[in-house]
């Protein structure tokens, strides 16, 4: 018997329980929904996602089809083509991921067909973790503390790609050469090396083996670069943190706990956003009052300065910049913009989250939502309310010679650089007074 291989964000051959599950019997097929969600992306992340989804097509020697519609749809109709009873996928916990996957086990229980959900993109799956009553944690430490005492399963085997079966051409089938060369003047396509997931692994160890033991120093340094850029590949799912953990045990040097631990993040968010699946756009903990936050033609105008690195804040713009350019930020960087267009601008968070979703590439919903909740103070264990980052002395702590500034805004200096749009003592002045105010109206 045939099973079939639902690919989702398990974009891999190696350490992938969905593909060894599928394959358990002999032979089976593979198939990626190219959802009407993803056609909402931004052009850089949909072609990215053509570039990885090429690359494994490739692997498996084109034996992945990559369909457009409604993942039921695509699923049911591709179990039936391969005439596979069983069809496997990794689980999903963000609410989107969830209802695609209900509907997908409804579609194919109607044709006499069974979805096997097994694994996850996390080293433990959400919801795992609690405390002894049985509630989940609201605090970080804690939870990494239980969560590495949980512990998780060693690799899987690697799947074999020779015995994946490839589908009748459909007429559904994205074309994914011409996708994957789409949105990048640079032809991908004539050496697709960096998408591949070899080559990413090859990355990894390339990293714990030069880069790791600088980690707990440098990680917060954007003029370094000292972190290992996995976060895509985790997106992604081209690697699964369980490998990247395997490897890190080995390491005895302390930063290879400091690097864990932010795995583990990552692992909260996750937990935290499938316990309160409204924490995608409701903040957790209350702040400002509506009224309190800029709205309008200000809002506007403080949005898109914010947005095109012209904010006249140098770090704050560097940032924006390399986001725009590259599709990825450096993580305290991430804070620094974040804060400042939340806490001096009065923005609300959903805004930037909104903006970081079409700008990522490494976009992960849980880690994006969470992370601008951490920074506003709004999220489980966030970063207080009342802790506004200074653009000015982050950039002197942690760009001391201003090297990440220049690269990205190299007329810092000049006058064609615009001076703040806003003095930043006065608006922490006002921001904090309005918090007072809106605790006080909420205790009253
Ligand atoms: C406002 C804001 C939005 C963010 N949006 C995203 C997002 O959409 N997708 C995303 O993957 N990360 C997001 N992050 C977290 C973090 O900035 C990135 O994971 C990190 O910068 C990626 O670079 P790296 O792989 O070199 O990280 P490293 O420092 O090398 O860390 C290794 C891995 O640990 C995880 N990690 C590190 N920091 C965090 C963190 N704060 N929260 C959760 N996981 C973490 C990531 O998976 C990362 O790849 C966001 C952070 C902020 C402040």
């Amino acid at each position: 018997m045939t099973g079939l291989w639902w690919a989702r964000r398990d974009l891999r051959l190696a350490d992938n329980p969905a593909l060894t599950g599928a394959q358990e019997d002999g032979g089976a097929a593979a198939v990626f929904a190219w959802t009407d969600g993803i056609t909402r992306w931004s052009g850089r992340r949909s072609a990215h996602l053509a570039r990885v989804l090429w690359q494994l097509r490739d692997q498996a020697g084109g034996a992945l089809a990559v369909r457009r519609g409604a993942a039921d749809a695509v699923v049911a109709q591709a179990a039936r083509e391969a005439g596979a009873a069983v069809v496997w996928a990794a689980r999903e916990f963000t609410p989107a991921g969830i209802t695609e996957q209900d509907a997908a086990a409804a579609a194919l229980e109607a044709d006499g067909r069974e979805l096997r959900l097994i694994g996850s993109p996390y080293a433990v799956a959400p919801g795992r973790v609690r405390k002894a009553d049985g509630d989940p944690y609201k605090v970080f430490t804690p939870f990494r503390d239980a969560w590495r005492q949980h512990g998780w399963r060693s690799p899987a085997d690697a799947g074999d790609p020779a015995s994946l079966r490839p589908l009748a051409p459909h007429q559904d089938d994205i074309d994914l050469d011409q996708r994957a060369a789409h949105g990048d003047a640079s032809d991908p396509l004539v050496e697709p090396h960096e998408f591949r997931e070899d080559r990413l692994l090859a990355d990894l160890d390339a990293f714990i083996a030069d880069d790791l033991r600088r980690y707990r120093d440098d990680r917060d340094r954007p003029d370094l670069d000292g972190t290992s850029h996995l976060s895509t590949a985790l997106a992604f799912g081209q690697i699964h943190p369980r490998t990247v953990l395997a490897a890190t045990a080995r390491e005895r040097h302390p930063s290879a706990r400091v690097f864990e631990s932010e795995l583990a993040w990552r692992e909260f968010h996750a937990d935290v956003l499938f316990h309160h699946p409204g924490a995608r756009r409701e903040s957790l903990t209350p702040v400002l009052r509506e009224r309190d936050w800029l709205d309008g033609r200000d809002a506007d105008e403080a949005f898109t300065a914010w947005r095109d690195g012209l904010t006249g804040f140098p770090l704050v713009d560097a940032g924006m910049r390399q986001l725009a350019q590259t599709g990825w930020m450096h993580n305290r960087v991430r804070m620094v913009v974040a804060s400042l267009l939340v806490k001096d601008l009065r923005v609300p968070w959903q805004r930037g989250a909104d903006h970081f979703r079409r700008a990522l590439v490494d976009y992960d919903h849980a880690q994006n939502q969470l992370n601008w909740q951490w920074v506003a103070g709004t999220g489980r264990d966030a970063s207080p309310f009342f802790r506004i980052f200074n653009p000015m002395t982050q950039a002197d702590k942690f760009d001391p010679a201003r090297r990440y500034v220049e690269r990205w805004v190299p007329e810092v200096d000049t006058p064609a650089y615009p001076a703040p749009i806003v003095d930043h003592a006065t608006e922490r002045r006002i921001t904090l007074d309005l918090y007072q105010a809106a605790k006080a109206e909420r205790s009253s």
